[in-house]
């Protein structure tokens, strides 16, 4: 079956999507030729993005993370657009995303699981209270509240546990799907990547430019860029 016509015989999809779904707004991946990972720095992304070292470095942290997480220009493209669509025309029950940018939002989707938080949340650690993302970019420094705490993401960062209450709705969105299209990850992030596992469904389609552990367990593999695969579907 072609994706349109897989698309056309479900009523219950859900998307779970990577860092791929949102190069095509501009912002590198992590494992790609051009992303983070291949870049060089002095002391390497994912440790730049763990939790111990948030805490033992939070300003060469904020650094990192103003440079290179905080994409506030960046605007959905055609994965993210068609697949509010397909959520408004009740075809699609959710999106499972790893994604921390908040772009499936912008584009109109409202059940979205974001497995690793978000950027456009931020906590005071001490007193709780809750500080956009422009907040985060205009700040120097490390950003601090008015109480004096100092202020953290809602990303999940190595070495965090994910949100239970995420978990368990992104789970039973899974469970309960017809077809899972799974797109833009190289699938090795874990746990996120074991998401998958939970299908129980009809059809298993995967979109991604590279190679990934899915593939030989798919009924459809699509080696495109998800952008423009999506854009050629008629809801
Ligand atoms: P990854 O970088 O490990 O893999 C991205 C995959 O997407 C690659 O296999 C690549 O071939 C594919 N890809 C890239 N552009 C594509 C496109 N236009 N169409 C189809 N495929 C494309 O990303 P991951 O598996 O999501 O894991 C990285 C982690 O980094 C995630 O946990 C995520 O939270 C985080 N991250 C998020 C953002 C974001 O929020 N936009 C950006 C970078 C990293």
């Amino acid at each position: 079956m072609t994706l349109q016509e897989i698309i056309d015989d479900s009523k219950k999809i859900v998307f779970f999507g990577g860092a791929g779904v949102s190069t095509e707004s501009g912002i590198p991946d992590f494992r790609s030729e051009d992303g983070l990972y291949r870049m060089k720095y002095a002391v390497p992304p994912e440790v730049m993005l763990g939790c111990d070292y948030f805490f033992s470095h939070p300003d060469d942290f904020y650094r990192f993370y103003r440079d290179k997480m905080l994409p506030l220009w960046a605007k959905p493209n055609a994965a993210h657009l068609k697949l509010a669509e397909l959520e408004r025309a009740g075809k699609l029950l959710a999106v499972v995303t790893q994604n921390i940018d908040g772009l499936h939002q912008s584009a109109g989707s409202h059940r979205v699981y974001e497995l690793h938080g978000s950027v456009h949340r931020n906590t005071c650690l001490k007193c709780g209270k809750k500080y956009d993302a422009a907040f985060i970019a205009r700040s120097e420094g490390v950003p601090h509240c008015t109480c004096g705490g100092m202020i953290k993401p809602d990303v999940v960062l190595y070495g965090e546990p994910l949100d239970g209450e995420t978990v368990e709705g992104a789970l039973a969105a899974i469970s309960e799907a017809d077809t899972l299209i799974v797109a833009g990850t190289s699938l090795t992030v874990y746990p996120a990547a074991g998401f998958v596992h939970a299908f129980k469904g009809k059809h298993l389609v995967l979109i991604n430019r590279d190679p990934t552990p899915l593939d030989c367990m798919c009924e459809l593999v699509l080696r495109g860029k998800v952008g423009e695969v999506l854009s050629g579907i008629i809801v």
